[in-house]
C-alpha cells in the first residue's frame, strides 16, 4: 500500500467531503503509480466501506470496534496507530474537517511523523511530492514537502478537489474488516450529547443575488451600506466569518466552509479577502463581482469583475446608479 485515504463518518453518517479527498488521492496515484487504498473507522460502518469500494481504489479497510461508535480522538488514535504501523502507507490523506483536525495531530505525533494540513493542491517535482497550502490568510501559497520517514500525513482543505469527479472502479474493490483492539485504558473521555445546530432561519442557497460583506467594512455601523446595496438589487445580505463571529450579522448569514454554500446568479463581495474557507462557499456563483482595495487579494482570482478600490467610494454611487436604472426601467 502506498496511499491510504481515511474517509470520514460520524455516527454512521458518511461525510461526502471524503469524495474530494479521494479525487485528490486518485490524481496522486495516477501521477506516482502508487496503489490507492481507503479505510473507514467506526462501528457498524460496513455499508460506508462498500460504498467507497465502488470507487477506483485497490482495497477498503473497515476498521471496527464498538468503542468507535461515538467519535473520540483517543479511540480513533488507538485504532489507527497499530493499523498504520502494520500497513506502512507512504501517504495518509484525510479531509480537513473538524473531526480530522481533532485527531490527526495526535495520530501523527503518536507515530512520530509529520502532518501537512490545509492542503489545496499537490504536484510531483522529480521524486518529491509538493503540497500547496495557503499562508497568512491566503496572501501567500507555499509549496511544502515532507522530510523524514513515512507515513506522511496530509489533510485536504474543502473545495481543493471536486468530489463529483471521483472515479468509479471497473468493479467493486475488496473490503477487509479489521477488528480494532482498543484497551479501556486508552479512552480518557466520554462524549456527551452531540451539539445540534439551530435550524437555519434564512436559506441563502435559494437567493439569486447576494451582497456579502467582509472585514473591509471596518465597523458594525457600516453594514447598513451593504444592506442598502442588497436592497437596491433585491438581494440578500451575507458575510464572511469574522463579521458573523463579531455578531455584526447573524451566523446563518455566513458563507463558507463553516457557513452556507451558495450559488446565486450574482455574488458581490465587498471587502472580502477571499480565503479558501470563504471561496468554497461561493465559487459556484454564476457571476462574481469583488470590490477590494488590495489588487493582490485572492478574491480577484474567482471574480468575473474586479474593482480595485475603497468600498466606501465604490458602493454609494453604485446604489445610486442601480436606483436610477430601476426608476428608468
Ligand atoms: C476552520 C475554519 C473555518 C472557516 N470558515 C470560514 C467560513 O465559513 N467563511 C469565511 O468567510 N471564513 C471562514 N474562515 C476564516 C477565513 O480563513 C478568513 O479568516 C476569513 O474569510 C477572512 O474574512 P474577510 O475576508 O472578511 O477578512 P480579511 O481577510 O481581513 O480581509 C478583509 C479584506 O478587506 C479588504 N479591505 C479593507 N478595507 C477595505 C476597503 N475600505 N475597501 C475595500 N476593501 C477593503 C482588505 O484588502 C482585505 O482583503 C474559517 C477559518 C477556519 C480556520
Amino acid at each position: 500500500m502506498n496511499i491510504l485515504v481515511i474517509v470520514e463518518q460520524r455516527e454512521g453518517k458518511f461525510n461526502r467531503v471524503s469524495w474530494e479527498t479521494l479525487t485528490g488521492a486518485q490524481a496522486i496515484a495516477a501521477e506516482t503509480g502508487w496503489t490507492l487504498e481507503a479505510a473507514v473507522v467506526g462501528s457498524g460502518v460496513g455499508e460506508i466501506a462498500r460504498e467507497v469500494a465502488g470507487k477506483k481504489v485497490a482495497k477498503v479497510y473497515d476498521l471496527e470496534s464498538p468503542k468507535l461508535a461515538q467519535y473520540t480522538p483517543d479511540a480513533f488514535v488507538a485504532a489507527l496507530q497499530p493499523f498504520l504501523a502494520e500497513k506502512k502507507p507512504r501517504l495518509v490523506l484525510m479531509p480537513h474537517t473538524y473531526q480530522v483536525r481533532d485527531f490527526a495531530p495526535k495520530l501523527a505525533t503518536a507515530l512520530g511523523r509529520a502532518l501537512i494540513s490545509d492542503v489545496i493542491g499537490c504536484r510531483k517535482q522529480g521524486e518529491r511530492l509538493l503540497f500547496t497550502r495557503q499562508m497568512f490568510q491566503g496572501k501567500f501559497a507555499a509549496d511544502v514537502s515532507f522530510a523524514g520517514d513515512p507515513p506522511h500525513f496530509v489533510t485536504f482543505q474543502t473545495g481543493a478537489f471536486r468530489g463529483d469527479q471521483v472515479e468509479a472502479g471497473a468493479s467493486a474493490a475488496p473490503v477487509e474488516t479489521v477488528n480494532a483492539e482498543i484497551p479501556d485504558s486508552a479512552l480518557r473521555n466520554r462524549p456527551g450529547e452531540v451539539f445540534k445546530e439551530a435550524k437555519q432561519a434564512v436559506d441563502l442557497t435559494q437567493a439569486e443575488i447576494i451582497v456579502a460583506v467582509g472585514r473591509g467594512i471596518k465597523e458594525e455601523k457600516n453594514i447598513v451600506l451593504a444592506k442598502q446595496l442588497a436592497e437596491a438589487l433585491g438581494g440578500e445580505i451575507a458575510a464572511s466569518r469574522p463579521i458573523c463571529d463579531s455578531g455584526w450579522l447573524p451566523m446563518d448569514r455566513q458563507i463558507g466552509s463553516s457557513g452556507q454554500t451558495v450559488a446565486p446568479k450574482l455574488y458581490i463581495a465587498l471587502g472580502i479577502s477571499g480565503a479558501i474557507q470563504h471561496i468554497v462557499g461561493m465559487k459556484g456563483s454564476r457571476a462574481v463581482v469583488a470590490v477590494n482595495k488590495d489588487a493582490d487579494a485572492p478574491i480577484f482570482e474567482v471574480a468575473d469583475i474586479g474593482v480595485v478600490g475603497n468600498l466606501f467610494d465604490v458602493v454609494p454611487p453604485l446604489i445610486e446608479e442601480i436606483k436610477k436604472a430601476k426608476a428608468g426601467a
